[in-house]
């Protein structure tokens, strides 16, 4: 039976971030994961998601060694513009432009598509001293003691650990193994993502059009074949996501341009259609003898505001900042536990109201949703107040 201090579960972008950064505190780290990362947009079961890595993530990146393999792939986010539109086709009923000047910054932060990233970690993890890569084998269960965890995986091998980091996604079998059971909010929609190239250009900014069904967000890319590229999120009831999943491209493309309000002139997509619920899930507990859960493991949030990831690569820097040289031990578990569970069901909560708000079709509903669109941008320390919430943990800003 081979050893090692700590067993990822999942190499996603999360369980990749933590790996390099226990290495980087002289731990060594196996991480498993069934699904290799791919190495083009292209490739079958390819993250089209992309993710805006905000400041807070950037310093992690910095501090880890890791911006300097990623910066090549990444697009500057330089203003979060926000859309209330209403009926259709959408028409435009107010606009508000974010900027990071408010906050003493000049971006927001960095783009990058979610396939490129990971297999950029992936491979600059297989260089690095201390971690070990098990891609094409699966973490499958595991007996946890006091002083060590024996998990079970899925080549039949075995391997002792002092800590087992469940990051493996909203399906956690870690959180199973380990008796962690979830709560999930569902809310009949579906959220579409791929990439499009449009006819004007996007200049770095991201835009959110909120209309009933959820919000429609773009975000910029570098260009594909000379035109302007965004990645698009596109949330909808679950019968009208089908719909649009199933149209061929050109109709696909001018729906798509009509819900953009034609900001970015007309749009064609250019990648696959992935297609996710969308749901609220929250782990009851982020911890258990030996383990601890992070990410999707932990939190799956509606794909509003660039929380998702963003808010997992806090689990990762509290997650390093609370372990102790033994690094399953029960101190630093709870240490972990209570720096993240208030931030993570404080930005829960938020997120399920702002999406609810958000996808109503009810009139009052949508003047509130317009009235609070007003309110947020044009009261200066409220605007500074949900920027600053937005980039960084609720527990240190509030
Ligand atoms: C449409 C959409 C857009 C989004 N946009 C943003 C955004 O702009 N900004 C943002 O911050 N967030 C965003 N999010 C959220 C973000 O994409 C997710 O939070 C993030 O990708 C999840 O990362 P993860 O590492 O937790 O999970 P995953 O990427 O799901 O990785 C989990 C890994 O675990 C592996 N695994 C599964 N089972 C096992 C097992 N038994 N053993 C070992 N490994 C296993 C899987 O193969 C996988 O590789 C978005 C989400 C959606 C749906």
């Amino acid at each position: 039976m081979t050893h090692t201090d700590v067993l990822i579960s999942g190499a996603g972008i999360a369980g990749l971030v933590a790996a390099a950064g226990l290495a980087a505190k002289g731990l060594t780290v196996t991480i498993v994961d069934p699904s290799p990362p791919v190495q083009t947009a292209e490739a079958d079961g390819s993250d089209l998601r992309s993710t805006a890595f905000l400041q807070p993530s950037r310093v992690l990146f910095d501090k880890l060694g890791l911006w300097d393999v990623l910066s090549a792939h990444a697009t500057p986010l330089r203003a979060l513009q926000v859309i209330d539109s209403t009926g259709w086709p959408p028409v435009e009923t107010d606009r508000r432009v974010f900027k990071p000047a408010d906050l003493e910054e000049d971006v927001f932060g960095w783009n990058l598509p979610n396939w490129r990233t990971r297999a950029t970690l992936a491979d600059d993890l297989a260089e690095t001293p201390g971690i070990t890569l098990r891609l094409g084998v699966g973490f499958a269960g595991m007996l946890a003691r006091d002083d060590e965890v024996r998990a079970d995986l899925s080549d039949g091998s075995r391997i002792t650990a002092r800590l087992v980091v469940g990051a493996d996604g909203r399906a956690s079998s870690v959180a199973r193994a380990a008796g962690i059971t979830m709560k999930t909010r569902r809310y009949g929609q579906k959220v579409l993502a791929f990439v499009a190239t449009h006819t004007a250009p996007h200049h770095d900014v991201s835009t959110e059009i909120y209309n009933s069904g959820g919000a429609f967000t773009t975000v910029p890319l570098p260009d594909h074949e000379g035109a302007p590229a965004s990645a698009i999120v596109w949330m909808n009831g679950g019968a009208r996501a089908l719909e649009l999943y199933g149209l061929n491209d050109a109709d696909f493309g001018a729906e798509m341009t009509l819900r953009a309000c034609h900001i970015l002139g007309d749009m064609r997509p250019i990648s696959p259609r992935r297609m996710w619920p969308v749901v609220t899930q929250t782990a009851q507990a982020l911890t258990a003898r030996r383990t601890a859960l992070i990410a999707e493991a932990a939190h799956v949030l509606p794909p509003i505001g660039a929380q998702g990831l963003n808010t997992s690569l806090h689990d990762v820097s509290a997650l390093l900042d609370a372990l102790s040289p033994d690094p399953g031990a029960p101190e630093g578990l709870r240490i972990y536990e209570t720096a993240r569970a208030k931030d993570i069901s404080g930005r829960a909560a938020v997120i399920d109201l702002f999406n609810r708000v958000c996808k109503s079709d009810a009139a009052p509903v949508q003047a509130l949703r317009l009235a609070g669109l007003r309110q947020v941008h044009d009261i200066a320390p409220i605007r500074r107040t949900i920027m600053r919430a937005g980039l960084g943990p609720l527990n240190q800003n509030t």
